[in-house]
């Protein structure tokens, strides 16, 4: 059967991409940086026959991978990002591999590795069995940032799917049957009057003044905002010294909120804020959107797909000394947080420390949890479905030197394979739309996208570029 040949395939070459998720987790890369790591992956995918685009949206390191002809189109999502702060060992002591550095915490090294190891096997075995349609790698970069896949879907580039696969990195087996957050992220600029703060005050006009009156009138607006909308900032730019009036200042606020159209109308209300700041201080202000991603919709006909694909898998099994290091991590973590860990504490049997069974947890439709990524957008433009595995302790939160050091170890890799083999398996099964399920997932979108009124357009504007840093290459042309 040829499920249990694909399996094989995806057993045999683990060695390969436990090797490529070290590798990129050793080689922690921000946002819009990530060229080792994305061109580690388009030159493995080029060499395995994959056709390549690079440069997708306007990223030196997005790229799309793609083997067959025709439909049905299916596509897998990865990330490889890191983030700021999170350097780890491999230890359950904090120990930073280099101190105030990058680290996988949200395990980015994973999440597109699995991509890579799914979609390889997968294309041997369209080959043994003469399989018809497309299969593509997205290579998205920044999701961190909140914004790769947004410039990409700007560029439609999602648009002739038939559906999307995705997955994360986290504490437990399960189909991602919940939403998370549309989001906003923009940055205020105001301009003042310079002028010598001891000598000359009243001919300053404070531009930090401003950006203080206007978290004053956000925290403010945060009493009359609808339930699970969040509000918060960091000053990116408050002068330069305090004898210094500054003419110049900035602040980068995240709205949080159900759905596209709930964040709109909050960023319509903090502008409100923000203008009323400029006008109390008699400095001008601007404001440059930088993220804009919708909250994600889950699809339960690919959920349940994915989910019934454990029935195919190995589970995955811990070993005595992988249970110990989840024990030692969790003792760095305070009992409040480990009690209070999410949606983890409300499934999983009570002490459980690594978590092997496949769960799908259909109460959790309708709601929406804390945090939002850009593959939101890809949701709203095509059927999406989405797990995770366990690659980290029960407790672990992610965007921790915990989840640094967990996704760096064997327990993480473990994980990553499962993914790998849930998603490998669902998209052959899609790639022969086996019972009309191509059909089914996608009057399930139909469905839910009318209802809610939402067509997909881009959270941020089209004259906004994407902020790679200079010298950043295109992913192939490094060797
Ligand atoms: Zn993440």
């Amino acid at each position: 059967m040829s499920k249990s040949t694909l399996l094989g395939k995806l057993r045999t070459q683990e060695e390969l991409f436990t090797r490529m998720a070290k590798q990129i987790w050793e080689k922690p890369e921000l946002g819009y940086t990530e060229s080792y790591a994305s061109s580690l992956q388009a030159h493995l995918l080029e060499k395995e026959g994959f056709s390549l685009t690079m440069e997708v949206g306007g990223i030196p390191t997005a790229f799309i991978a793609e083997y067959g002809a025709g439909k049905p189109i299916i596509g897998i999502l990865g990330e490889f990002d890191a983030l700021p702060g999170l350097s780890q060992q491999v230890s359950p002591i904090y120990d930073p591999i280099t101190v105030g550095g990058p680290g996988h915490g949200c395990g980015h090294n994973l999440l597109g590795t699995a991509g890579v190891e799914a979609i390889i096997s997968l294309k041997q075995q369209m080959i043994e069995d003469k399989m018809q349609g497309t299969i593509r790698y997205y290579g998205c970069p920044a999701e961190e940032l909140l914004s790769g896949k947004t410039f990409m879907a700007r560029d439609g580039v999602f648009d002739d799917l038939d559906c999307v696969l995705t997955w994360h990195p986290g504490s437990m087996n399960a189909a991602a049957n919940y939403s998370m957050q549309a989001l906003t992220g923009v940055e205020f600029f105001f301009s003042g009057r310079t002028a010598h703060a001891g000598g000359a005050p009243h001919l300053g006009r404070s531009a930090l003044d401003a950006v203080e009156l206007m978290n004053v009138g956000a925290n403010y607006l945060r009493e009359h905002v609808p339930d699970g909308s969040r509000i918060h900032y960091q000053i990116t730019n408050g002068g330069q010294a305090p004898n210094i009036v500054p003419d110049q200042a900035s602040v980068y606020y995240f709205l949080r909120g159900a759905d596209r159209k709930a964040v709109d109308h909050l960023f319509e209300r903090l502008i409100k804020v923000a203008q009323g700041a400029a006008m109390m201080t008699e400095t001008t202000v601007s404001w440059h959107i930088k993220a804009g991603c919708y909250d994600t919709l889950p699809n339960a006909v690919l959920n349940d797909l994915m989910h019934a694909q454990g029935e195919h898998t190995d589970p995955i099994e811990f070993t005595a000394e992988e249970e110990k290091f989840a024990e030692q991590l969790r003792n760095s973590i305070h009992p409040d947080v480990l009690a209070a860990s999410s949606m983890e504490a409300s499934i999983l049997p009570e002490g459980t420390l690594l978590a092997t069974p496949f769960i799908n947890e259909k109460t959790l439709y309708g709601k929406t949890i804390g945090g939002s990524s850009d593959i939101g957008d890809v949701s709203w433009i095509t059927p999406m479905g989405q797990i995770t595995t366990t690659c980290a302790p029960v407790g672990v939160q992610v965007h921790t030197w915990q989840a640094t050091a967990s996704f760096g170890s064997s327990i993480g890799m473990k994980g990553m394979h499962y993914a790998a083999q849930i998603m490998a398996l669902s998209a052959y099964d899609l790639l022969l739309n086996k019972d009309g399920i191509l059909e089914q997932a996608k009057s399930e979108f139909a469905e839910s996208t009318s209802r809610k009124g939402i067509t997909f357009k881009a959270g941020i504007p089209e004259e906004v570029k994407p902020p790679v840093p200079e010298g950043i290459k295109n992913a192939v042309t490094i060797q």
